[in-house]
């Protein structure tokens, strides 16, 4: 069994729904137990920027998946949502990212873990660390809210109120 973390993200229609959708799809797969899950954050677009904003959840997951299979299992949630791979970084249904899986190194053309920009980005962690602050990254050898600290940029993430 590995823990891992997932980062979800939408920036297209019902966004809070659409993170919700696929967490419920994520619990109903097999071999996928949902341990923990962040609040939901709003955060400004990066990469091309005339589109709405994100909502971002981070969760963890226990599973007896490899890494593969994970990949997999996101990227099936991703197409039965409806998500349309058009333009890189550009709107989206869905996006589910493997950020961590244990403490393995994964490197191949289909699958980088830990996720490479993960740790540039405020939107993963602020809600990473509300859930796990004390997780090594595995290759960098900082915990999560070390690495929040270390990020020097100004891009606005708010935790979003329910409505
Ligand atoms: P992005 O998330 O970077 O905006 P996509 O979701 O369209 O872009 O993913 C593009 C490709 O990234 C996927 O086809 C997948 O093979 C690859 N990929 C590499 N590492 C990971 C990871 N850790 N989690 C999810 N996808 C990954
Ligand atoms: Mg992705």
């Amino acid at each position: 069994m590995a823990t891992a973390y997932i980062g979800l993200g939408s920036n297209i229609g019902d966004r809070k729904k659409n993170i919700e959708d696929a967490i419920n799809l994520i619990e109903i797969t097999p071999d996928i137990k949902i341990i923990k899950k962040s609040s939901l954050y709003i955060t400004e677009p990066i990469g091309y920027v005339g589109q709405d904003c994100f909502l971002n959840s981070v969760i963890e997951v226990i599973t007896k998946l490899s890494p593969d299979e994970l990949l997999h299992r996101c990227q099936a949630i991703e197409d039965k949502m409806g998500r349309v791979r058009t333009m890189f970084w550009g709107p989206r249904i869905i996006d589910l990212d493997i950020l961590l899986f244990g403490d393995e190194i994964v490197e191949d053309d289909k699958l980088i873990i830990p996720h490479p920009l993960m740790h540039n980005r405020r939107f993963v962690l602020i809600p990473l660390v509300e859930i796990a602050p004390d997780i090594m990254h595995p290759k960098l050898n900082k915990t999560a809210s070390e690495l929040l600290h270390q990020l020097k940029d100004g891009h606005k993430v708010e935790k979003y109120e329910r409505k």
